[in-house]
C-alpha cells in the first residue's frame, strides 16, 4: 500500500478536500486502484451530530455512517463507496483507546498521547486502507489520505505526530506528502508573495513532516522566479512544485495537475514506474469543457432553511449539476428561504416575502431538500402546494416528501390539522409519526440510517421507470419519523400514489402524483449516490421536466443494469459551442472565494 498525505497550511478552506480527491482522480487514471481517509480532528464521534449550518451537510454512507462532507467528494470523483471508518476523528480514536483501557488492554501501562493515541491512528489507517471500495476484491494501490485543519492547529497535533511516525515506518518510496499552501497576491505590490507558504512548511518541517510536492493556491498561475524562490526556501524540486489556480469549475483540477505534471511526481516519489500508465483523463476533459460551455438556463428553486451556506446541501447541489450536464443546460439554482413565503414574513417585511414568491413563481422546477425541526416548515408547504397546484416539477427530499404528504393531506383530504409528530406532537390527524426504531434521548447514530432497499409496487411509475424500469433500488437513509401507514390507504384513494416501499410493504419510500408531469418525493437521499457522468434518475427526471425533455427521457431504452436512461446528449461527443465568456457567469468553486466547497452566489442565483 502506498500513502499520499494532504495536510493544508496558511488558512483553511483552501480545497484540500477537492486537492486530495483530483490527486485520487490522477492516480485512478493512471490504472491505480484508489482508497481515502479524511481525517477530522475534532471531539465529535461523527458528523451526525454537527450542524450543516456550522461544518456543512452530513454524508451519509451506504453502512450508515454520517461523516464529513469531503467523503462525499471522494466517493463522487473516484466513484467508490466508503464505510463510516474513512472518516477519522479524534473523537473515534480516543473512545477506541479509553475502551481498551476499560477492558484491561494496556496491562497497568499509564496511557498517553504518545505512543497510545498515535499508535491507535496508525493502526487505524493502515487497516482501513486495506478495504476494498471499488467494487473489486483485494485492497487499492493507493490510499489518499486528507488531514483536516491548518497545520499548526493544536487539535490536529497527535495525528502530525502519528503521521510523522508513519511515514518513518512505511519508508520512503511508500509515502508522499503533498502540502496545499496559499500564495496571494497583495493588490498594491500586484507580486505573488511565498512567505505565508515559506511559513506552513517550517511548522510542518519543526513537526517531523517534510513535504514532497507543494501545491498552491493562487488567483494565476505561479510566475517562474516564484516556483524557484519556492523550491529554495521550502527545499521542494521545481517540477513538485504545482499551481492550482482559479478555474471554471472544479472538474478543471484533475486536468490541472496532469497538465503540470503531478502524476509523474507521485509516481516517482511512490515508486510506482512500471505500474502506473500514462493518465487518461478525456471524459473529464470533456465534462469540465461542456459544463462551461453550457447556456440555456435551467433554474430550480431550493426552498430550504440553510439557504445562507450553500455547502449544507452540497450533494443536492452536485446532483443537480450532474443532471443538468446530462442535459446539457446551465444550472441555475435560487435560493428561497423558506420562512420567507409564510403569511408572517408578508406582514413584516413585505418587500422579502414578495422577492422570495417571485424567485419560487420564475422556477422552472422546485426542490424542497432533507431538514429538521419546525422552523420554515409553513413555507415549504407553500412550495409543495404551489408545484402541485401548478404544475411546476417538484422533488421533495425526506423532509421534502414528508412536507409534500402534509401538504396534501391538507388541502386535497381537507384535514387542516395533519402534520408531523415532529412539528406538533399531539396533532390530531398525524399523517408523519416517529419511527419505532428512533430514539428521543440521544442523537447520536439514532436514526434510520445508510442503504436500504426500496420496491416499486407500482411498475408503470416515473420513478421505477427513470431508474431503469427496475423493480427495485438501493439508496441511502438519514431519518428518524415516516408516513403513518395507517393512513395510507386514505391518501391512495385521495389519489396521492405510494408507488415505492420497503420490504415490509409498511414504510413509505416514494410517493407520486400520477396526473402530474413531475411530482415526486422520496424518504431517501438520492443525491448521495450521484456521480459525474452518473446522475442520480430524480435528479434527471427533475432536470429533464424542468427543461421539456422528460418525454424524451422516458421514452429512451432503458439500460437492463438499473443504470438510469440516457438522453441523447450523454451519448457520444457533444459538439462544443464556441466559447462567450461575455454571457457566461463564471461556475463557481472559484479558488477566488478561497474555497472549493462554495459556489459562487449572484445575488440569489447560485450559478454551480
Ligand atoms: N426530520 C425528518 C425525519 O427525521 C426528515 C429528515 C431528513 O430530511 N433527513 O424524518
Amino acid at each position: 500500500m502506498k500513502y499520499v498525505l494532504v495536510t493544508g497550511g496558511v488558512v483553511s478552506g483552501l480545497g484540500k478536500g477537492v486537492t486530495a480527491s483530483s490527486i485520487g482522480v490522477l492516480l485512478k487514471a493512471c490504472g491505480l486502484r484508489v482508497t481515502s481517509i479524511k481525517i477530522d480532528p475534532y471531539l465529535n464521534t461523527d458528523a451526525g451530530t454537527m450542524s450543516p449550518f456550522e461544518h456543512g451537510e452530513v454524508f451519509v454512507l451506504d453502512d450508515g455512517g454520517e461523516v464529513d462532507l469531503d467523503l462525499g467528494n471522494y466517493e463522487r470523483f473516484l466513484d467508490i463507496k466508503l464505510t463510516r471508518d474513512n472518516n477519522i476523528t479524534t473523537g473515534k480514536i480516543y473512545q477506541s483507546v479509553i475502551d481498551k483501557e476499560r477492558r484491561g488492554d494496556y496491562l497497568g501501562k499509564t496511557v498517553q498521547v504518545v505512543p497510545h493515541i498515535t499508535g491507535e491512528i496508525q493502526e487505524w489507517i493502515e487497516r482501513v486502507a486495506m478495504i476494498p471500495v471499488d467494487g473489486n476484491e483485494g485492497p487499492a494501490d493507493v490510499c489518499v489520505i486528507e488531514l483536516g485543519g491548518t497545520i499548526g492547529d493544536i487539535e490536529s497535533m497527535p495525528f502530525i505526530e502519528a503521521l510523522g511516525q508513519f511515514s518513518y515506518r512505511v519508508g520512503p518510496g511508500n509515502f508522499c506528502l503533498v502540502h496545499v499552501s496559499l500564495v496571494p497576491v497583495l493588490n498594491v505590490v500586484g507580486e505573488q508573495k511565498t512567505k505565508p507558504t515559506q511559513h506552513s512548511v517550517r511548522g510542518l518541517r519543526g513537526l517531523g513532516l517534510t513535504p514532497n510536492i507543494l501545491a498552491c493556491r493562487s488567483a494565476k498561475p505561479l510566475e517562474e522566479n516564484v516556483k524557484e524562490k519556492l523550491s529554495q526556501f521550502c527545499h521542494v524540486p521545481v517540477p513538485n512544485i504545482v499551481t492550482l489556480h482559479d478555474v471554471t469549475n472544479i472538474w478543471h483540477i484533475p486536468l490541472l495537475l496532469k497538465k503540470q505534471k503531478a502524476h509523474e511526481a507521485l509516481i516517482k516519489i511512490l515508486q510506482l514506474q512500471g505500474v502506473a500508465k500514462e493518465p487518461r483523463l478525456d471524459e473529464w476533459t470533456r465534462r469540465a469543457e461542456i459544463c462551461d460551455t453550457l447556456q440555456d438556463p435551467v433554474r430550480i428553486a431550493m426552498v430550504g432553511k440553510y439557504t445562507g451556506l450553500s455547502d449544507a446541501y452540497l450533494s443536492v447541489l452536485k446532483a443537480l449539476l450532474h443532471a443538468a450536464v446530462a442535459c446539457q443546460r446551465k444550472l441555475v439554482v435560487d435560493w428561497i428561504a423558506s420562512p420567507d413565503l409564510e403569511e408572517t414574513t408578508e406582514k413584516e417585511a413585505p418587500e422579502v416575502h414578495k422577492k422570495a414568491w417571485g424567485l419560487l413563481k420564475a422556477a422552472n422546477g422546485i426542490l424542497v431538500p432533507g431538514g429538521f425541526g419546525d422552523r420554515g416548515v409553513q413555507g415549504k408547504i407553500l412550495a409543495a402546494k404551489y408545484a402541485r397546484e401548478n404544475k411546476v416539477p417538484y422533488l421533495g427530499i425526506c423532509l421534502g416528501m414528508q412536507i409534500a404528504v402534509i401538504e396534501f393531506a391538507r388541502s386535497v383530504m381537507k384535514l387542516p390539522y395533519a402534520n408531523s409528530t415532529e412539528f406538533a406532537p399531539d396533532t390530531k390527524t398525524p399523517c408523519i409519526i416517529f419511527m419505532p426504531e428512533g430514539s428521543k434521548t440521544h442523537m447520536g447514530a439514532t436514526m434510520r440510517l445508510g442503504s436500504r432497499t426500496t420496491y416499486f409496487e407500482v411498475p408503470n411509475c416515473k420513478a421505477a421507470k427513470l431508474y431503469g424500469n427496475v423493480n427495485f433500488v438501493d439508496e441511502r437513509h438519514r431519518h428518524r419519523y415516516e408516513v403513518n401507514p395507517d393512513m395510507v390507504p386514505e391518501f391512495e384513494k385521495a389519489g396521492l400514489a405510494f408507488v415505492g416501499k420497503d420490504e415490509t410493504g409498511k414504510r413509505m419510500e416514494v410517493i407520486e402524483l400520477p396526473d402530474h408531469p413531475y411530482f415526486i418525493g422520496v424518504q431517501f437521499h438520492p443525491e448521495f449516490k450521484s456521480r459525474p457522468g452518473k446522475p442520480s434518475a430524480l435528479f434527471l427526471g427533475l432536470i429533464a421536466a424542468s427543461s421539456g425533455q422528460l418525454n424524451t427521457l422516458l421514452r429512451t431504452p432503458f439500460a437492463s443494469d438499473a443504470a438510469p436512461p440516457r438522453l441523447p446528449s450523454m451519448n457520444g461527443p457533444v459538439t462544443l459551442k464556441p466559447h462567450q465568456n461575455g454571457n457566461l457567469k463564471k461556475l463557481t468553486n472559484g479558488l477566488a472565494n478561497g474555497n472549493y466547497h462554495a459556489n459562487s452566489i449572484n445575488g440569489n442565483g447560485v450559478h454551480v
